[in-house]
């Protein structure tokens, strides 16, 4: 049976959900995605498009009559609408977890009941909610919008006490919670699968370096202890099973000096620090996300080569439509561009897979090259 498969949102993710879709023509006959850019990454390899607001209800209902299965590649898709059309069509990750995971108080809360490793935590409403939560969990905490943060722009951390009534007026009449900082080590994540069979499989954990709030680099292995990251697979298994629905999740984590593991956050899709397994892996995160919502057996996860990813990011002076961009490949380097039409400061326009061809597991040279590429990217302006 071929199936019509619906996306919420045409980014780079929908992008090489739709590449990996075309590779399964006995399974997934047509793509159609929904999203506002018009001529999105989606569409430029040949995905349908729908025109509209993620959470434009008519929109979404229009999708559902046009298709067999719906996924999403966004976490700001409209978890109400999705969970009213759930009977009618197949939506995999379960709106449910969509509406739990979209608000990061109610994830966490979710998380801690199922006794999953997460910091301290508590909902905040005025300046003396936060000066209490001061008082339990000790200087700095972090405050955090609930819904619709990224790239950490819903984050703002409180040092001393002065910077209590910034942070509560930066994010003024919008729900907020607070969070005890974690002095982690490495920010690491886990990239897992579920079939709608309830079959799990996890990738190897990596590690993730930021810079400015901006995912820039995944490397793969992570360089933690074999403790740590095996503790961080377990939790990824874990995270599975509470959770319902069918899908490939990105688990973000922290591991401190005292190589405890303990969750940031999960998103409820493919993730940035999957790209790598386009190369490294037999199985890509995107066609592990399909065979994981059609019901397919789950590919194998395992680690073929080491490498690094790295993002490319629009340089913060250049802003508009671009000519050409040249990025330096040699052996071992894989580009996936993303063709968006503007380049915006520090916005994602595609990034490269550097891989460790002749498996000389040397993780600090890879990092250098990927590093040499990420500051040869140039774009050449249109006039
Ligand atoms: P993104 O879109 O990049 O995933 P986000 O806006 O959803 O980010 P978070 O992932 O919650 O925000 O936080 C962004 C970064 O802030 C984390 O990667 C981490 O470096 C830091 N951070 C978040 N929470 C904490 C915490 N409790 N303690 C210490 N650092 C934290
Ligand atoms: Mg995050």
């Amino acid at each position: 049976m071929t199936r019509v498969l619906g996306i919420i949102g045409g980014g780079q993710l929908g992008m090489m959900l739709t590449e990996a879709a075309k590779k399964m023509p006995e399974h997934i006959s047509d793509v159609i995605v929904l999203d506002p850019t018009k001529n999105c990454p989606a569409a430029k390899v040949g995905a349908k498009q729908i025109v509209a607001d993620f959470s434009d209800k008519q929109a979404i209902v229009e999708l559902s009559l046009q298709t067999d299965i719906i996924t999403y590649e966004i976490e700001s898709g409209n978890a109400d609408v999705l969970q009213s059309i759930k009977n009618t069509i197949p939506i995999n990750p379960d709106p449910e977890t969509l509406r739990i995971i979209q608000d990061k108080f109610l994830q966490k809360k979710f998380l801690r009941e199922n006794n999953i490793p997460v910091t301290d935590f508590d909902l905040v409403a005025s300046i003396s909610d936060i000066e209490d939560k001061v008082t339990s969990f000790g200087y700095p905490v972090m405050l955090k919008l609930r819904r619709d943060a990224y790239d950490g722009r819903g984050n703002y951390l409180i040092k001393n006490h002065d910077q209590i009534k910034d942070g509560y007026d930066k994010f003024a009449g919008k729900p907020i919670m607070v969070e005890k900082n974690v002095n982690f080590i490495k920010e690491i994540s886990v990239i897992a699968a579920r079939n709608t069979k309830g079959e799990i499989a996890t990738y190897p954990t990596v590690e993730n370096i930021h810079e400015e709030n901006i995912l820039r680099m995944t490397i793969a292995p992570a360089r933690i202890s074999k403790h740590a990251s095996e503790e961080a697979e377990q939790i990824a298994k874990k995270v599975m099973e509470v959770f319902h629905g069918a899908g490939v999740f990105g688990i973000e984590m922290f591991v401190t000096k005292d190589d405890r593991v303990l969750i940031n956050e999960i998103a409820p899709r493919v993730h940035n620090s999957g790209h790598h397994t386009l190369q490294s892996s037999s199985t890509s995160q995107f066609e592990q996300h399909l065979r994981a919502i059609l019901g397919i057996n789950l590919g194998r996860t395992d680690l073929l080569h080491y490498t690094v990813m790295c993002n490319i990011l629009g340089p913060k002076d250049q802003s508009g439509k671009y000519k050409s961009a040249s990025i330096e490949q040699t052996d071992g380097v894989y580009l996936k561009w993303y063709q968006k039409d503007e380049v915006k400061p520090l916005r994602k326009m595609g990034h490269v897979n550097v891989i460790d061809i002749h498996d000389t597991h040397d993780i600090e040279g890879l990092i250098s090259k990927a590093e040499e590429i990420q500051r040869s990217a140039k774009f050449t302006m249109e006039e």
